[in-house]
């Protein structure tokens, strides 16, 4: 039987999973976290620590700033030596939480070991308040509060969850090898989930470049006797992991313009996610560490390593050897959908998920010519847009048309400026005008309120 995967465009970049054999390993602490109130969609956190404090690793040291917002915790034992602003990734200022490393202590009641726990507590009202307490957003690449998208609204019902392990994005690894040794707890957590959303069903949804964890997943849902659960072995095609095309996919549902998975029945959680809800309910562990890709073909020390969330990025690379002397850029994500990086004095956030390093020659974009109204932006979009109409109209600064024409749908994925033969940079141009109508939207909302 062929094979599931979306139905509208798509693309296939080869997938370059270079670091695919290199086993999780710990990083030694830095001198020195810097931790952002800013890590997840919806309002910052506040932090709720000063200058001077004494704090233990997983102590909160930023609580929610809104009903979308999250607790953040130290990712370290050691003083607090500053709260103010600092610069992030793309080089803007954020309320950052600096906390000079003294030592590995980690607060009451956080379980470290390594004995699994399997028994999932049965009030799911106190899962939920744990996974809240534990600051676990999505780590797919959305940090959009997960106890939040866990509540379905009055009226929606869950019908199925997907354990989104697509990993689709060429390069990325730590999904996998998360998968590979962690598989257990991901199930775990996954069956938490489920729990909470009514016992529905779960697929994993993971692409038949992974056969490793696709059997692997296979095997531990039948040593744990986990009910209502699958692993679909899905096509490898990008962007599968997208969570509109993920549920295509797997339940061969459509989800309308600017609706939410929930409006058809859909939650999908990602595995890194899965396993945040693992350490927060039966270990009592908030999200203080994740695991991060290091690669390219230029870096000489493939690696996936756990870090410390506020990590500089600095510090990573120089543990594992250093800046490649032929890197010129190096990317926060995969090569489809990651952003540049500004500042390598900049610290890992909970999100993080890769270093992507890259040679000149790998940056080249062709020189842009005119359109040749080939279509093939349009055949590669997953959400059935057309690319080079939104670059017109952004051109022109037509906000009324972009608008009509659902720029605000764009998911960033990179299909049409991959798929151009003309070298036009359509990424570029239809992400700042989906940006600048969302600003429109959003007044227009505010002000009917
Ligand atoms: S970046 Fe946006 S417009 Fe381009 S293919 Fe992806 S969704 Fe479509
Ligand atoms: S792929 Fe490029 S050249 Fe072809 S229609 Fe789209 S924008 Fe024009």
């Amino acid at each position: 039987m062929a094979k599931r995967t979306f139905s509208i465009g798509g693309i296939h970049p080869h997938d370059s999973k270079i670091s695919r054999e290199c086993a999780i390993r710990p990083l030694p602490l830095p001198p020195t976290v810097y931790i952002s109130v800013a890590q997840h969609i919806g309002a910052p956190a506040k932090p709720i620590v000063a200058p001077g404090d004494k704090v233990k690793v997983g102590q909160p040291v930023a609580e929610p700033g809104g009903f979308v917002s999250a607790f953040i915790h130290s990712s370290v034992s050691g003083t607090v030596k500053s709260v103010g602003p600092r610069k992030d990734l793309a080089g803007n200022n954020q309320m950052t939480i600096e906390i000079a490393v003294e030592g590995d202590e980690w607060a009451e009641g956080i379980d470290t070991s390594d004995t699994l726990v399997t028994a999932i507590p049965e009030d799911n009202k106190a899962i939920l308040e744990k996974i809240r307490l534990g600051g676990v957003v999505g780590l797919g690449g959305a940090t959009f509060p997960t106890h939040v998208k866990l509540s379905p609204p009055p009226g929606s019902k869950c019908e199925c969850l997907i354990i989104n392990g697509c990993e689709c994005e060429p390069y990325l690894t730590s999904d996998f090898r998360t998968l590979l040794e962690k598989g257990e707890q991901v199930v775990i957590g996954a069956a938490i989930i489920r729990q909470v959303l009514g016992n529905v069903r779960c697929v994993f949804g993971i692409e038949e470049n992974k056969p490793e964890a696709i059997a692997h997943i296979r095997e531990v849902i039948a040593k744990l006797g986990c009910e209502g659960m699958e692993v679909m072995s899905l096509k490898k095609r990008y962007p599968q992991g997208g969570e509109k095309q993920l549920i295509d996919a797997v339940m061969h549902r459509q989800v309308g313009s600017g609706a939410l998975p929930i409006s058809v029945g859909a939650v999908v959680q990602n595995v890194a996610t899965s396993l945040a809800v693992y350490d927060a309910v039966q270990k009592n562990k908030p999200i203080v560490d994740n695991s991060i890709t290091l690669t390219g073909e230029c870096f000489p020390n493939q690696a996936n390593v756990l870090v410390r969330v506020g990590t500089p990025l600095s510090f990573i690379i120089d543990q594992l050897g250093g800046m490649p002397a032929d890197a010129v850029k190096v990317i926060s994500g995969g090569p489809m959908m990651g952003k540049a990086i500004a500042n390598l004095d900049a610290a890992t956030l909970k999100g993080t998920s890769s270093l992507l390093f890259l040679r000149a020659d790998q940056t080249v974009r062709g020189e842009a010519s005119n359109c040749i109204r080939c279509g093939r932006c349009a055949d590669a979009c997953p959400m059935g847009l057309e690319p080079f109409l939104l670059n017109r109209l952004a051109k022109a600064g037509d906000m009324d048309k972009l608008e009509a024409n659902a720029v605000q749908d764009c998911i960033e994925c990179g299909c049409c400026l991959y798929s151009c033969p003309a070298n036009i940079p359509l990424l570029d141009v239809i992400r700042m005008a989906k940006a600048d109508v969302m600003k429109i939207m959003r007044a227009r909302a505010a002000a009917k309120k």
